[in-house]
């Protein structure tokens, strides 16, 4: 794969590690991740080795955000997690990076993962009420929450915490809780997901979607009215507090992504690795990358991920980084078929805030090949 890739670049990456292992497995669950931690060991070893193979073919470039993610981090132990970012550290050049890292509320050693230079933390707290959390087989409770929270905080200023919208036996009680929640510890960060209607079937529960869009709804304009900026359809910040990770994927720039079923994306190179564990394993133990997909985006289909990506962000996309990919693209033209949900401000393409309520259906829409190769004149 080493002729795929060009070395000379100094625009720096992201890093995505993915960890897939959780002590229980949620309802709604749709990670890949593993309960049976017998794999463990094997399974960071492989892990420091794709890092290596990544720097080899790359060479020392330099990173600028970490983020550890699965699965559950922080159920694995914290020696497994600090190997893996010494790892990262001597095989590439990490310039003053966000580290951040996903813990379950019931998680204690948080002094442990400052000690190893992680600066940012995710919980997922999804409900501050206990019915709903029992319900979807989360293993912790609101008190465990508010617990982790306190002692986190100690260690760390930089928190995210993670809502879900559309449990089961979500009710306007549980927005309120949630909202309390927020106002009582100000994280710099919140995400708020939709569960995904699909989900129905597989938990065996009636979703009201909507009753789910006026909780939505509610949440969105609650966390507004307490300081924090709607950057992207999912996620609000206190000011100066953007996930620098996340920007990397909604701005399609380049990043490594390592473990079982993460993907990457660098110099217009989009891959997936496999997302069955021992296929990982076998792979990575053979020296060969754990490509399930690997695909050289021309100029059209790196525009559709940009507008599919960016397009998540208030913000928007610069008109000018459009025009660099595709420099025949008519954006009037594309603005003049998606009027109410479209505009072109200043120097960028961005969702009228009707756009950002509708889901990525709307976009898929939006982003649709026939419409695209319209406003390009199908180059
Ligand atoms: S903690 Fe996250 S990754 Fe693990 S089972 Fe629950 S939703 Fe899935």
């Amino acid at each position: 794969m080493g002729r795929c890739f060009s070395v000379s670049h100094s625009e720096s990456l992201g890093f995505y590690v993915h960890i897939p292992f959780c002590k229980s497995r949620c309802s709604y669950c749709d990670f890949v991740s593993y309960t049976d931690f017998s794999d463990m060991e094997i399974y960071f070893n492989c892990l420091n080795k794709e890092i290596e193979m990544w720097s080899r073919l790359l060479g020392i470039r330099k990173i600028d955000t970490v983020y550890i993610g699965g699965g559950t981090p922080s159920d694995v132990p914290t020696v497994c997690l600090s190997k893996i970012l010494s790892c990262i550290e001597r095989s590439f050049c990490l310039i003053d990076p966000e580290i951040t890292i996903e813990v379950n509320p019931d998680f204690s050693g948080f002094a442990d993962l400052k000690n190893l230079g992680v600066n940012r933390l995710s919980m997922g707290l999804q409900a501050a009420d206990d019915v709903v959390l029992k319900a979807v087989r989360r293993r912790h409770s609101v008190f465990d929450f508010q617990r982790a929270y306190e002692r986190a905080s100690a260690c760390f200023d930089n928190v995210n915490v993670d809502f879900i919208v559309g449990l089961p036996y979500e009710s306007h009680e549980t927005i309120v809780k949630d909202l309390e929640i927020i106002e009582r510890y100000r994280p710099k960060h919140v995400s708020v997901y939709i569960l995904e209607v699909h989900k129905e079937k597989e938990m065996n529960l009636k979703i009201d979607p909507d009753r789910t869009a006026i909780h939505h709804e509610i949440l969105v304009s609650e966390l507004e009215k307490l300081g924090y900026e709607r950057y992207e359809i999912s996620n609000f910040s206190l000011p100066g507090y953007r996930c620098k990770h996340n920007l990397k994927y909604w701005n399609n720039d380049d990043y490594i992504g390592v473990g079982v079923s993460s993907g990457g994306h660098i110099e217009s190179k989009r891959y997936v690795n496999v997302s069955e564990l021992q296929r990982y394993l076998e792979l990575i133990e053979a020296n060969e990358f754990a490509f399930e997909f690997f695909h050289h985006n021309d100029s059209f289909e790196e525009l559709r991920e940009t507008l599919f990506m960016s397009l998540r962000l208030c913000e928007g996309v610069k008109i000018e980084k459009l025009k660099e990919i595709v420099p025949k693209i008519n954006l009037n033209e594309l603005v003049a078929m998606f009027p109410d949900q479209l505009v072109l401000e200043r120097d960028r393409l961005r969702m009228t805030e009707a756009g950002m309520d509708f889901s990525c259906s709307l976009l898929s829409e939006i982003i649709d090949k026939d419409t695209l190769l319209r406003v390009t004149g199908g180059e």
